[in-house]
């Protein structure tokens, strides 16, 4: 079966592409090409805008009760449900996610995100009428917040679409989704199962491309919110654009997060829990803990554990169910990650295990080999900057208090977690840790719960009704009694 694809989805349909640019998508691993699609242009763009335009203009979909919309998702829920496995190979053949990350967080994730949200938004007050201060009546409606622009990274594909296409669907929005251009296939799939669904034409239209025709999308007149999840860097170019606009804008951007492990935590429970949270999708994750934070007295037994748990990895295929760290997404993110390697080591931290060079036994494709530094200091670059890749920087700390410190000395606020054996303890730090989400002992993203940064770590929150009530406006209708 090719995947190959010459249209984008605009209106309902599969439309020409306006210009003969093509984007090859390479396999990570084998490094050969899975599959030429089209290249989006702003021309593209255009097209895709005008129709989701119209479809909010003039469409029913922003017309419907929220019942009638929440009826057509749940069958879009069912039809998504039967493809999970489909959609989990297909990231995994463009980006290079293991397989057993991606039937986690690749495709099952994304459709209990649609769940949570049907249900979410069934119990939504979408019109309430509240006793004004006069005694006097007055009704609240959350409206459709108009033409959604959505912008997800490659890292967490269809995790960051759904995020923002079921809300802003629920809402009455109407939509422009545009893949990140390493993976564009699995938005196609999406796009059938939508079509399908009976999603009428334009309300979500889809055009993958690169920067530039993000830009074009983030400054078009016809857009009224941006919903973007990447890198803070873009993510403050385009809430600058959005602000000039006075368009809403939701960003979901880069993070640091550190693990704190006290000693009175179980310390294989938490390693285990360790390689989870710091080297999921082999790394490549905004809620990465990299920063792991052991205290002087039990630094050494951290450290060694750590040490064993990763350099007892399994790096390789990433469809081999047994893998653990797969390759990284494109050849410059292996030179990136490589550079960090190195530049830990000039700045004076130790390389525990793994290191500069390719993992053993492999010849081909973008790896990188799993990586744990010791000795460092929370102000090195390697303990700062976001490296989005399988690589660990351990930093002792002097007490709770100076654990939080260094947990907080961070641009970033994100995610967190704390391990420990008193629940009530880690509570206590989980209070003081400024980031938007934090687990103790734990790290399960519950969709239930609003998501997103404090910091260079975005703005505004995805999932829970926080996350349903970016995608609407609030308008106060003023009664009589
Ligand atoms: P990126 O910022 O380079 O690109 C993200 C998306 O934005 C891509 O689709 C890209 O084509 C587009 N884009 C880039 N610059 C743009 C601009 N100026 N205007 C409009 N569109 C633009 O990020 P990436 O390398 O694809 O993804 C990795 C980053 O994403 C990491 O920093 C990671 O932490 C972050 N991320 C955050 C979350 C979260 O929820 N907080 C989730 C996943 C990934």
């Amino acid at each position: 079966m090719t995947l190959d694809r010459d249209a984008f989805y605009i209106n309902g349909g599969w439309a020409a592409p306006t210009s003969t640019q093509t984007i090859q998508v390479v396999s990570p691993h084998s490094e050969q090409v899975v599959a030429t699609v089209p290249e989006g242009t702003p021309g593209d763009i255009d097209a895709a805008v005008a129709a989701a335009r119209r479809a909010f203009d003039e469409g029913p979909w922003p017309r419907m009760t929220p019942a009638e919309r929440i009826d057509v998702v749940q069958v879009f829920s069912g039809l998504y449900a039967a493809k999970l496995g489909e959609m989990a190979d297909v990231i995994t053949a463009e980006m290079g996610s293991p397989t057993s990350f991606s039937n986690l967080a690749q495709s099952p994730a994304p459709w209990m995100q649609i769940e949570a949200f049907l249900g979410i938004a069934r119990d939504y007050p979408w019109e309430e009428v509240r006793t004004g201060v006069l005694g006097t009546p007055v009704m609240v409606r959350r409206e459709p917040v108009g033409v959604v622009a959505a912008i997800p990274p490659w890292n967490v594909p269809q995790f960051t679409i759904m995020s923002k296409v079921v809300p802003a669907l629920l809402a009455g929005c109407t939509v422009v989704v545009k893949p990140a251009p390493e993976t564009p296939l699995d938005a196609y799939l999406m796009a059938e199962l939508l079509q399908e669904a009976g999603v009428p034409a334009g309300v979500v239209n889809i055009v993958a491309g690169g920067r530039e025709t993000g830009e074009h999308l983030v400054a078009h007149p016809g857009v009224d919110k941006v919903a973007f999840t990447g890198s803070t860097a873009a993510g403050r170019k385009i809430a600058a654009v959005c602000g000039e606009q006075l368009k809403r804008v939701s960003l979901e951007l880069g993070g640091k997060s550190a693990a704190i492990v006290l000693d009175d935590a179980d310390l294989a429970k938490a390693v285990e829990g360790l390689k989870f949270t710091g080297l999921m999708n082999s790394g490549q994750a905004c809620v990465a803990q990299t920063r792991i934070l052991a205290s002087r007295a039990n630094y050494a037994s951290v450290v060694d554990a750590l040490a064993e748990a990763v350099g007892g990895m399994q790096v390789g295929d990433p469809m081999d169910p047994a893998t653990e760290i797969g390759p990284m997404v494109a050849q410059r993110q292996q030179e990136r990650v490589e550079k960090y390697i190195a530049l830990g080591q000039e700045e004076g931290a130790r390389v525990v295990v793994g290191g500069v060079g390719m993992p053993e036994g492999l010849d081909r494709g973008w790896y990188v080999r799993p990586t744990v530094f010791a000795d460092v200091d929370n102000r090195m670059r390697i303990a700062q900057e976001e490296i989005f890749g399988p690589v660990l920087s351990v930093i002792p700390f002097d007490d709770v208090d100076d654990a939080v410190r260094i947990a907080n000395d961070s641009d970033y606020g994100l995610a967190g977690t704390v391990w420990t054996g008193d629940q009530e303890a880690g509570l206590d730090v989980a209070r003081r840790v400024r980031t938007g989400t934090y687990g103790v002992n734990t790290y399960t993203m519950d969709f239930a719960a609003p998501f997103g940064g404090y910091k260079a770590s975005g703005l505004g929150r995805e999932f829970g009704p926080e996350g349903l009530g970016q995608y609407t406006e609030l308008k106060s209708i003023y009664l009589e009694s």
